[in-house]
């Protein structure tokens, strides 16, 4: 699978971008790290963060969760892992969410509607690996959507849904979350600058309209490079490791 061939599953590039950290605006006025859940307590505490590999050549990310300790509200289900190629405990994560303008916790939206329609903008949960942090994402509260070309919503007539095969999904142009100062694109990298944030990318997504499987393709990640110090590694398959270790 993707973090132990480093190779991408969707075009079979050996040059992955790692992104250690992933991050949003929190409201805060700096940078926070993604919480993989916020656990409610006397006060809210964020459990887990996420780091993505990107296929250098197709923008495929596949999602890892980390730091998430046992001690966790969250409840788990035995899956099957391609990274761990066996049967693992998933912690579930329900509702993914974010920090908002004021710092307040908000759902992460599947889409946003530009004008006012009846359908919902959806949610996510996440199944996490215990063993190797592979994560799973589903939408959900999508029925009553129709394409809306407008709101970057499209009919994604090519390819199937990993998950379940059906031929039926979504194409979301850019996926966002709520910024300190209104909705912005989820960054494949954001980091604090001297005086401005630095955010290089977004991400589009397909989703399967039968089982809400969700796959992410970054895009517009050109400017990314090479700064282990800032989180961001290029992770290369060795021409050894191609050649197999019998040769
Ligand atoms: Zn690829
Ligand atoms: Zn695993
Ligand atoms: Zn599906």
């Amino acid at each position: 699978m993707m973090r132990r061939d480093l190779t991408c599953p969707k075009c079979g590039c050996g040059q992955l971008w790692n992104v250690r950290t992933m991050r949003e605006e929190g409201g805060v006025g700096v940078p926070v790290d993604l919480a993989v859940t916020l656990e409610e307590g006397w006060q809210l505490v964020p459990k887990g963060r996420y780091e993505t590999l990107v296929c250098r050549a197709c923008g495929f990310t596949q999602w890892y969760a980390r730091d998430l300790d046992g001690d966790t509200q969250l409840t788990s289900v035995p899956h099957n892992c391609p990274e761990c190629e066996a049967m693992r405990e998933f912690w579930h994560v329900p509702l993914v969410r974010e920090l908002g303008t004021t710092g307040h916790p908000t759902g992460l939206k599947v889409m946003r509607k530009g004008i006012p329609k009846l359908w919902g903008e959806g949610h996510f949960e996440t199944f996490l690996c215990q063993g190797c942090g592979f994560t799973r994402w589903f939408a959900h509260g999508l029925d009553m959507l129709e394409p809306s070309p407008l709101s970057g919503l499209f009919v994604l007539d090519e390819g199937t849904c990993a998950a379940c095969a059906s031929s039926h999904r979504w194409r979301i142009e850019t996926m966002t979350e709520v910024g300190d100062l209104g909705i912005v694109p989820l960054h494949v990298l954001l980091y604090a600058g001297a005086l401005f944030y630095h955010a290089i990318g977004k991400f589009g997504t397909a989703v399967c309209r039968d089982c809400g499987f969700t796959e992410w393709f970054a895009r517009d990640y050109g400017r990314l490079r090479h700064a282990p110090r800032r989180g961001v590694s290029l992770l290369e398959r060795s021409a050894r490791a191609e050649a197999g270790p019998y040769r």
